[in-house]
């Protein structure tokens, strides 16, 4: 089974090179967005089998995602486990469990997202699991870019891509000084 590439993910320009202006202000000479990736049906449920596949082992019988990133993969490891899905979402910034999704007691929960930076969206999903009961037996992403082998241990994590996007603020970007143009994500057709 392959994990996914970044071949694949420059395909479908999920993974673009050049100069861009990142919502936080800062420069990066890398873009990802997941969520081209998972616009194919197929490569999210193949990308979902394959998480699933090494995660199945700490026996989850719930996975949870925050939305709105978490939710195609987070479903499509559900699916592959077998096991129910629910999706958090930030109400008057707070992670919540909302729409009457409530975690049953003793549930073994895998966290899903997907892309793992800081890891902070993630440990909120998991406040919410410990907050309602349920036990976090693992976590599952489909890119890694937190510089870390596993930012979660000792829970196990699993994630099919790692990729290192390094970021520059303004005065110091090394691509503003080579006088490559800077671009908005999203904006190029
Ligand atoms: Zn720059």
């Amino acid at each position: 089974m392959q994990a996914v590439s970044l071949d694949d993910m420059r395909a479908v320009g999920a993974y673009l090179s050049g100069h861009f202006l990142l919502s936080s202000g800062l420069h990066s000479p890398n873009y990802l967005q997941c969520a081209l990736y998972l616009a194919s049906p197929a490569a999210a449920e193949a990308a979902g089998r394959q998480l699933a596949a090494r995660l199945r082992g700490h026996a989850p019988n719930l996975v949870m995602a925050p939305a709105l990133g978490g939710i195609v993969i987070g479903h499509e490891v559900a699916r592959a486990l077998g096991v129910r899905f629910f999706f958090t979402e930030r109400w008057e910034g707070v992670m919540t469990l909302r729409r009457g999704f409530a975690v049953p007691p003793n549930a073994r929960v895998l966290v899903v997202e997907d892309v793992v930076t800081t890891g902070g969206s993630t440990r909120e999903v998991m406040a919410v699991v410990e907050g309602q009961g349920g036990v976090v037996v693992g976590v599952g992403a489909i890119v890694n870019r937190s510089g870390q082998e596993n930012p979660f241990a000792p829970l196990p994590f699993a994630a099919l891509l790692e990729v290192q996007i390094p970021t520059y603020p303004p005065e110091t970007c090394p691509l503003c000084q080579q006088g490559l143009p800077l671009e908005k994500p999203g904006s190029r057709r």
